[in-house]
């Protein structure tokens, strides 16, 4: 097969349907020609080719490609009237990595390509245009001596040595921008470069083309393998056997005058997801001089130009001036422009991010890919293509990634909060939210506080594992498609670039506005939809599901076949989960309602009494708070199914640990510290979570059982009463191992409610139901399905059980399993099919044998993750149970499981 695959001239040896071969950078450059978009002519060499390298080695995999790397070489030059390491017609390379996804700056490029002293008389000749061909080679040694020949700063305050010289040279010949530089400056700026590489690598500048070309090959090999990489493969979970494609591709000039340009656009808005084309431009500039913030970006359109005008105070006189935009400056160009962005999005269904070049007056595309996006952006994007008709449902459904719906669902600052706030600083809106936090001004610090604001000059790919850990992140150069704006809205993070009142300090660890200055440690706040940053702490509230969120919604309902229900012990959660459309409770957890400071004293009453008098005595202390609760959660839950759980932990978790609280309890129960003493050792347990609980306590102590069946019986019948409202309690049974003891439990429950019917002349449907979480009661799913009205699958502690790991102390090795490849993921976080599923389905079936409408849920944490969410649809559950807020990701990944 092919090592190389070429396009160029609206041909292409590939295609879109190659990502995995030739990278996504690849695949779409190859795409784009094929349908007549102008892309510089060029080749990808595959992905596979890396992988050889890694391992074969350099030599032997060199020497297999060599002969197609030349041939294609030769098309270049022949499209493009240049030949490569020729001295007087230089043709010039960029050298672009691409992995199958986009890891936006994960992996380096080399521009300029080719360029030594003889190819820099050449192209003086050919061009006329000296400023030109030295700023081209001034930024070639720079990249390639970064990228390829690994020199960085030495420390952390540092700049780039190269940026040094460049600041150096800046403030010599007081001068703020790139564009000031003459001929002259330049010239010595190539001097000072090589330099510092001869100093630094005791080598002198490669001069030779082929040897920066296969140099440039191999170091964007190796950078799949570099600790950004790695750090981004490990966040998204990509194997490593991936690779990553390489793009050789030839030059076109952003940096050849007044003509020349180069920008970034969007063909959506990817903060907020409007229907609006946007981006920024550079005139007389190059490669990421854009993204890198070196020189502050203008805007492509006109309303853009606007917008930010306005933001910034500027007078339409100084925006037309210093700030025009493109559609301003280059009508024609833009207009190509706009419909080639147009024509991307249709070709790909989907907002696209893209680069361009304008090379003295002719456009250029280089990149085109499906645009990262906010939480907020991806769900209104889906769904106005669906309403365009560029999506069908079913397509627009799968577009939603359900994880980072979680984006949508945390809270915003408060209206009445934020005008009462004081504004710091104004900077563009890089990516919505909102975001509190103590300042810090290194990514890996972040971490230095709980809640972190990460405050930058700019930010560059290193720092990304720091933005992960901040709250929310600041910069004061750059644009929205700045580094720092791309990968936050990415991760979904709130983010202000570009606040160029802020004067950083990185050696004194302060941020000055105005003569205010902050410190490290103080807290601001900052809207990522304004652009405003704030001073100190500023309020928040809950977020609401609406507009596009709403209609995703309904869109997953009509495809799921399970209902999403919550996990909910009160009624607040019960409320909010309603509100992000939970059809019913899957669990309420009985004890977490007795830790209340009353409480606690009535239970530890009820657990020191040694007989059973003493202990109903103290048990009829906690039924009408146990009823009260109940009440309130039927209430919210306005008729839809309430499963609730009979107390389930080991009694020793409710008496205390500490001398002091023993002492206070002796008081309070009015006898000695012995006996609290000899009650806590008598509970104590070397397993506990295998020890007294579940069912075994209520099997030991039936009087428990009895007091919460009937505490939910009666909430019913009184909700019923005072309410109207129809409640439905499912009353579940912890911890069942064998039919008997489900069996002595349902009788009690039984014999409660009718004696509870009695006493009310009134009766209510309910159920009675067993957890499915200990692998003997899974085993035996026939015998108990025909006792149970229905299973909930409980699989924190199946998980528990069935791997036979400690859910409280496996993160001692967890961490080293998924390490080492043991496990593919923490098992209490993705639901393991292989084995724990195996028991869950065995469960589900055995128990239809004997029942088939037997009513099938899963309550455990893994409820709300989409692929475990996928396994029960699988299985042929009726419902899943998850937290409040992960409500919303289950009703899509239910969606998206079914079709
Ligand atoms: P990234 O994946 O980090 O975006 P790219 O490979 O897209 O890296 O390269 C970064 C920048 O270099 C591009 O945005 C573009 O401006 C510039 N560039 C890449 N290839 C060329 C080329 N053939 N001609 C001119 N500029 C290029
Ligand atoms: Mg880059
Ligand atoms: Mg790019």
């Amino acid at each position: 097969s092919l090592s190389v695959y070429k396009f160029g001239n609206k041909k292409a040896d590939g295609g879109k349907e190659l990502k995995n071969l030739l990278g996504g950078k690849g695949a779409n450059l190859a795409e784009m020609s094929r349908i007549g978009i102008p892309v510089p002519p060029g080749f990808t060499i595959t992905t596979e080719v890396c992988t050889q390298y890694t391992q074969e080695g350099q030599k032997t995999v060199i020497e297999r490609i060599e002969p197609e790397v030349r041939q294609a070489i030769e098309e270049i030059e022949a499209t493009m009237g240049a030949v490569f390491g020729d001295d007087e017609n230089p043709l010039l390379l960029s050298v672009r990595s691409g992995a199958r996804v986009s890891m936006p700056g994960m992996m380096d490029t080399v521009l300029n390509l080719g360029l030594n002293e003889e190819a820099v008389k050449g192209l003086i000749q050919k061009t006329g245009n000296e400023r030109f061909v030295w700023d081209s080679y001034r930024r070639f040694i720079q990249m390639y001596s970064g990228v390829v020949l690994g020199l960085k700063p030495e420390n952390k305050e540092d700049l780039d040595p190269f940026e040094e010289i460049i600041e150096h040279l800046k403030e010599k010949r007081n001068i703020t921008l790139d564009t000031d530089f003459t001929v002259q400056d330049l010239k010595d700026l190539v001097f000072d470069f090589k330099e510092v590489v001869r100093k630094r690598t005791g080598k002198a500048f490669p001069s030779d083309p082929w040897d920066q070309l296969w140099g440039a090959v191999i170091a964007v090999f190796n950078s799949w393998n570099g600790d950004r990489a790695l750090y981004y493969r490990k966040m998204h979970g990509y194997p490593e056997d991936w690779g990553t494609a390489v793009n050789v591709q030839a030059m076109v000039f952003g940096n050849m005058g007044q003509d020349s340009a180069t920008g970034v656009c969007f063909t959506r808005d990817a903060g907020t997801g409007e229907n609006k084309f946007n981006g920024e431009y550079l005139i007389n500039a190059q490669g990421e001089d854009v993204v890198a913030g070196v020189r502050t970006p203008l805007q492509i359109t006109k309303l853009g130009s606007q917008r930010w005008a306005e933001l910034a105070q500027v007078s339409e006189e100084e925006r037309l001036e210093q700030f025009p935009s493109l559609e301003e400056v280059m009508p024609e160009l833009y207009k190509e422009l706009f419909e080639y962005q147009r024509a991307l999005e249709n070709h790909y269904r989907d907002m696209q991010d893209m680069e361009f070049t304008i090379q003295q007056g002719k456009l250029w595309i280089l990149q085109t890919r499906n645009g990262k996006r906010t939480g907020a952006a991806m769900v209104k994007i889906a769904m106005d293509l669906l309403r365009e008709g560029l999506l069908d449902e079913k397509t627009a459904l799968n577009r939603i990634d359900p994880i980072k719906l979680d984006e949508l669902l945390h809270p915003v600052f408060d209206p009445q909060a934020l005008k009462k706030a004081h504004v710091i600083a104004q900077g563009l809106p890089a990516s919505p939210g909102a975001a509190t936090g103590q300042i810090v001004f290194f990514a890996d610090e972040a971490a230095k506080f709980k809640n972190s604001i990460l405050v930058r000059i700019e930010t560059s790919p290193e720092d990304l594992e720091g933005m992960n850990i901040a709250r929310g992140i600041v910069t004061a150069r750059g644009g929205m498609t700045s580094h720092a704006a791309v990968v936050a809205r990415g991760m979904g993070k709130c983010c202000v670039s570009g606040a160029g009142a802020l004067k950083i300090n990185y050696k004194t660890r302060t941020l000055k506005v105005g003569d205010h200055e902050y410190q490290e440690g103080d807290w601001i706040s900052i809207n990522g939809s304004t652009g405003n940053i704030l001073e100190g702490k500023v309020a928040t509230r809950e977020p609401e599901l609406s507009g596009e969120f709403a209609e995703l919604m309904e869109l997953s309902d009509k495809f799921a076949l399970m209902d999403v229900r919550t996990n909910a012990d009160n009624p607040r959660d019960a409320r909010i989960a309603r509100s992000f459309g939970a059809r019913g409770i899957g669990l309420t957890r009985t004890e977490h309602m007795f830790f209340e400071v009353d409480r606690i004293k009535a239970m530890r009453e009820m657990i020191l009494a040694d007989t059973v008098k003493g202990r109903k005595t103290a048990l009829n202390k906690l039924l009408p708070m146990q009823r009260e609760d109940f009440e309130g959660i039927f209430e919210a839950m306005e008729g839809f199914p309430v499963t609730i759980r009979l107390l389930d932990p080991p009694l020793h978790e409710f008496v205390p640990h500490e001398l002091a609280t023993q002492r206070d309890m002796a008081e309070d129960l009015h006898i000695s510290l012995e006996a609290v003493k000899a009650k806590v050792a008598e509970l104590s347990e070397f397993n506990p979570m295998m020890g007294h609980r579940g069912c075994r306590l209520g099997n030991t102590y039936p009087e428990i059982t009895e007091m919460q069946a009937r505490a939910i019986i009666e909430a019913a019948l009184n909700v019923k009463k005072e309410k109207g409202i129809e409640s439905m309690p499912e009353i579940m049974v912890p911890l069942v191992g064998t039919v008997k003891e489900f069996l002595l439990q349902k009788e009690i429950i039984q014999n409660t409610a009718e004696e509870t019917f009695k006493r009310y002349k009134d009766r209510i449907p309910y159920t009675i139901g067993t957890m499915m979480e200990i692998p003997r009661a899974t085993l035996l799913a026939d015998q108990i399905a025909e006792h149970a009205d229905f299973f909930s699958f409980g699989t924190n502690d199946l998980t528990q059980m069935t791997f036979g790991y400690s859910r409280d102390d496996a993160g001692k090795f967890l961490q080293v399993y998924l390490e080492k490849g043991i496990l593919k993921h923490d098992p209490f976080e993705v639901l393991d099919r292989e084995g724990v599923g195996q028991l869950v389905r065995m469960g589900t079936e055995r128990g239809r044998q004997n029942k088939p409408k037997l009513k099938v849920g899963i309550c455990g944490e893994h409820g709300g993750e989409p692929s475990s969410v996928a396994f029960c649809h699988e299985v042929g559950m009726n419902y899943v149970s998850c937290s409040p807020y992960r409500v919303p990701i289950a009703r899509v990944a239910a969606a998206q499981a079914a079709i």
